[in-house]
């Protein structure tokens, strides 16, 4: 037997105390449950992504300064621009402490940059 939501019409499976449609209790005397709904920080947040983001960032950032003090490279100063690529990805995050390491990873890519033009224009 199935069950008929007698709200909105909606035909629900037979083990459904709620519809699925709208959440009518669809037997007599049940009060509906209250939805959790989580908040952005309760979210677990992965700390092997965070690490990851911060090599990347690094790497991204640094790679010119370093190329251009070891080989006298130049060229690379134009490449660290991609070291704004994970924290301008990460600022945008709903969660609070992944916008924070958003902010600490664009402040570092803004010091690998600037080191790496440094040493292009020097
Ligand atoms: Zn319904």
């Amino acid at each position: 037997m199935t069950r008929q939501c007698e709200k909105c019409g909606f035909v629900n499976q037979d083990d459904y105390d709620f519809c699925a449609k709208c959440g009518n209790p669809l037997i007599e005397g049940v009060q509906p449950k209250n939805f959790v709904v989580l908040k952005p920080e309760d979210y677990k947040i992965n700390t092997k992504a965070i690490i990851i983001s911060y090599i990347v960032t690094i790497f991204l950032s640094w790679s010119g300064f370093i190329i251009g003090l070891l080989f006298k490279n130049n060229r690379m100063a134009a490449v660290t621009f991609f070291g704004f690529f994970m924290p301008f990805y990460l600022v945008q995050s709903r969660h609070p402490t992944i916008r924070k390491h958003g902010i600490i990873q664009l402040i570092i890519s803004l010091i690998g940059i600037s080191l790496s033009f440094y040493v292009m224009l020097h």
